[in-house]
């Protein structure tokens, strides 16, 4: 029996190849953003630079370093918060997986920072008032107007960093870990009051009204686009799912349904974080990519049971309600620049591929890469979107000794490689060896736009 959502996901709609909504360069967004924080990094340094006529002796040097890190680190706070906050213009333009990627290793320079701060300024007025560092240390903290709340807030920060901790983040559940990444908001609150209280360099004046601004931008933007913006299109939408269909070992296809969906504006390549609502999955929200264009009447994605949440999806019943934040990533048509396009996908990480499928402009060819004849997704979707399209599907079949060099698996599967953009999402290891293999057989790095499952 062919289900009526099934049943029109496979048949694909006729070919309609949308061109990219906009023609700036791929990386634009994330150029602009880069040098936007730059810049505000050297205006934060000129703060200091203003307000410091000389640095005689080491204490000076001290309190001086002491000033500029706890600066820097004052300002890395709200920017790093900035980059999770699902700005659409940053999720669209920068891409999640590279939003989380920048966070990470920006929240690793913020908790350098902030140590070299803690040890600089203690040290520095130890020197000066010629006392020792614990002394010091203690005074500072008892006599200094907001100092518990910020030493606080700077345990809290560290503690994140330690659970962040690649050795410790394979311990954690990725819920737990999350929830406990949290108490990051409350460290950037509690850390606020102590630069305002104890900055020099943010006297009254500009500088502390652009601080305080800075701050409470962030805070209003999180609240909307964090807090706000889901539970409004949660109303509006009222998104549950529709039915629920096995693709193959350990993977199924849910489709929800709900109201207004041509209003969420999901391009083929985005992801949505999905919440359903039974008592076992409340409280976990993970992404999943659309696995067909959207519908006007349902959105399908595929799912692999990797762990409890992917699980669970195959044995939720029609009805259950969905929350699902997005629809966001880069992973679209928005990158799109040359004519001859290779979707290059393995396991799962197919999903936006089959959905890009349909809708890419170009010459297509979508090679998937799968253990066994069982594993291929979509077969037969992929083969009538080919035929539609006149676009070629290849599967690259076995382990990973079988198939040998993928460079040159690739290059005999799709002549003239190098001339051709790429779309790559698979796991890690697949997409660390397709990378290496493009670039071996010359397709420039600026030409393979690739997605991680692993935000
Ligand atoms: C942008 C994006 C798109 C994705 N699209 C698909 C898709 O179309 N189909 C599909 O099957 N899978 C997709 N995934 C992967 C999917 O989100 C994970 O497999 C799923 O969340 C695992 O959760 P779990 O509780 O079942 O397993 P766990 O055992 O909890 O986790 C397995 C792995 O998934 C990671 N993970 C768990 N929860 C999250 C989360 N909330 N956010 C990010 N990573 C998480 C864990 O760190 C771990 O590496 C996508 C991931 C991302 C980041």
């Amino acid at each position: 029996m062919t289900a009526p959502l099934a049943h029109r996901a496979r048949q694909a709609g006729p070919a309609r190849p949308a061109g990219p909504a906009h023609r700036l360069p791929p990386d634009a967004t994330a150029r602009a953003v880069q040098v936007a924080v730059a810049a505000g990094a050297a205006a934060v340094l000129a703060l200091w630079w203003q307000d410091t006529e000389h640095v005689t002796g080491a204490a000076q040097w001290l309190t001086g370093a002491g000033r500029i890190t706890g600066l820097l680190a004052g300002y890395a706070a709200p920017v790093l918060l900035l980059l999770m906050a699902r700005l659409p213009v940053l999720e669209r333009g920068v891409g999640a997986d590279r939003l989380a990627r920048w966070h990470a290793w920006g929240g690793r320079y913020l908790v350098g920072l902030l140590a070299v701060h803690v040890l600089t300024v203690i040290w520095g007025y130890a020197l000066a008032d010629g006392r020792g560092p614990l002394g010091e240390g203690v005074d500072i903290l008892l006599h200094w107007p907001e100092m518990l709340k910020a030493t606080l807030a700077t345990l809290l920060l560290l503690g994140t960093g330690l659970v962040s901790a690649r050795a410790a983040r394979r311990r954690l559940s990725h819920e737990t870990w999350y929830y406990l990444h949290l108490a990051t908001y409350l460290a950037v609150a509690l850390g606020f009051g102590h630069q305002l209280a104890t900055g020099t360099d943010l006297g009254p004046g500009p500088a502390r009204l652009g601080w305080t601004a800075l701050y409470l931008g962030t805070a209003l933007l999180l609240g909307w686009y964090r807090l706000a913006v889901p539970r409004l299109r949660d109303r509006r939408h009222r998104l549950t799912v529709a039915e629920v269909r096995p693709e193959g070992p350990g993977v199924v296809s849910v489709y929800l349904t709900g109201r207004r969906l041509p209003e969420l504006r999901a391009e083929p390549g985005q992801f949505f974080r999905l919440e359903f609502r039974t008592r076992e999955l409340r409280w976990a929200a993970n992404p999943y990519s659309l696995s067909a264009p959207a519908h006007p009447h349902f959105l399908r994605f595929t799912v692999k049971d990797l762990g409890t949440h992917s699980a669970a999806v195959a044995a939720l019943r029609p009805g259950t309600g969905v929350r699902a934040e997005g629809p966001y990533g880069a992973f679209t048509a928005r990158r799109h620049r040359t004519r001859q396009v290779l979707l290059l996908g393995a396991g799962v990480g197919i999903t936006p591929l089959r959905a890009l499928f349909e809708t890419l402009p170009g010459e297509l060819t979508l090679v998937q890469r799968a253990r066994s004849d069982q594993d291929v997704l979509f077969r037969a979707e992929l083969a009538l979107v080919a035929g539609r399209r006149g676009a070629r599907v290849h599967e690259l079949l076995g382990s990973r000794a079988e198939i040998g060099d993928l460079g040159t698996a690739l290059a005999r599967l799709v002549p003239d490689l190098a001339r051709h953009e790429v779309y790559l999402c698979g796991p890690p290891r697949f997409s660390a060896d397709a990378v290496r293999a493009l670039r071996g057989a010359g397709v420039p790095r600026g030409r393979i736009h690739h997605e991680s499952f692993a935000l």
